[in-house]
């Protein structure tokens, strides 16, 4: 790996990372996909894909990403494992840091995509595994026939308690306002369905639990202050992301949230280096779109190195 110059590497193997490799790829771009953990992203923990274009009757999202790998293999894109720790711009060669190892290429596209974010209260990391969960999809099915809290009103909120639905006995939705931001199709079946009983206006403030795991909830109603207890076996966090571009701060510009900002053409502010799907500054964090990113970083990728030839 240390002797081999790349054209590109990919750092991140979701959506965008794997359109990106399939797109240098086939354009016969040497090229290295860098993945952490596993190929496929957070689409690994949806249950149904229903807006991916192509999919009458929804996909499941692991199945999706299968495809896209498989697709990728078509043409030959290179994937390790590892994580990687360090990027240094030395013009045309960039010097990528991955577990140690030092690994050259020509160009970089960053698709490190984003995390789920936590709620910072008392008592969530000791209970997290233990009742607290931040993937409906991969917990849910622990908690049959008992009650359950899911904290937010986005989309992600709105389709984990609708999947929760099938195993708890109950679904509080806990949201601090009075309003869903989920999308009107995803607010409709949550309020046509009997198990799910939204908690407006509150905000968790305790975690209660024993050794067993969590068994109640301490809330407060922001509007008139005052507490209530639920009790539930498990809490189910769906706040949003947060972007994975911390190790990126010190070299490449990023917004007060941590977003890498690009130009609408996914470049960043170092020349040969772009970023492309949920980590990069944008509107709409979508399958649809981080593919969208995914194949302008690979095009505008693939003229930056014409430019040296
Ligand atoms: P989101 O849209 O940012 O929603 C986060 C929700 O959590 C909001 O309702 C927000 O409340 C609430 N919240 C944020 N911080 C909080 C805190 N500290 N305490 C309590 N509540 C808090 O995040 P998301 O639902 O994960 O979605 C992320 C992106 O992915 C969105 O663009 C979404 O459309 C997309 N997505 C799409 C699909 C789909 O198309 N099927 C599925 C999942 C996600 P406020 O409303 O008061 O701000």
């Amino acid at each position: 790996m240390t002797e081999t110059l790349y054209d590109v590497l990919i750092v991140g193997g979701g959506p965008a990372g794997l359109t990106a490799g399939l797109y240098t790829s086939r354009a016969k771009l040497k090229t290295l996909l860098v993945e952490r953990m596993i190929l496929g992203g957070q689409v690994m923990t949806t249950t149904k894909v229903e807006n991916y274009p192509g999919f009458p009757g929804g996909i499941d999202g692991p199945d999706l990403m299968i495809r896209f790998q498989e697709h990728c293999q078509e043409f030959g894109l290179e994937v390790v494992t590892g994580e990687v720790e360090s990027l240094v711009d030395e013009g045309e060669i960039k010097v990528v840091t991955v577990d140690g190892k030092q690994v050259r290429t020509r160009a970089v596209i960053i698709t490190t995509g984003a995390e789920p974010k936590k709620l910072g209260i008392p008592n969530e990391t000791e209970f997290t595994g233990r009742g607290v969960s931040y993937c409906a999809t991969c917990d849910g099915a622990f908690f049959r026939d008992v009650p359950v809290a899911i904290i937010g009103g986005g989309d992600t909120a709105a389709e984990e308690a609708l999947f929760l639905c099938r195993f708890a006995s109950k679904v509080y939705l806990i949201h601090r306002r009075d309003e869903l931001r989920a999308t009107r199709v995803l607010q409709d079946r949550i309020f046509a369905n009997e198990k799910i009983e939204p908690v407006w206006d509150s905000s968790v403030e305790q975690i209660i639990g024993d050794n067993s795991g969590v068994t109640h909830l301490e809330l407060t109603n922001l509007k008139d202050g005052s507490s209530q207890t639920l009790e539930t076996a498990g809490m189910f966090v769906a706040i949003g992301v947060t972007p994975k571009a911390h190790f990126l701060a010190d070299i490449l510009e990023l917004d007060p949230e941590g977003y890498i900002m690009t130009d609408p053409d996914c470049r960043t502010s170092m020349p040969g280096v772009f970023a492309a799907g949920d980590v990069r500054k944008k509107i709409l964090k979508q399958i649809a779109t981080a593919v969208g990113d995914g194949a302008v970083a690979a095009i505008v990728t693939e003229k930056y190195l014409d430019e040296f030839e």
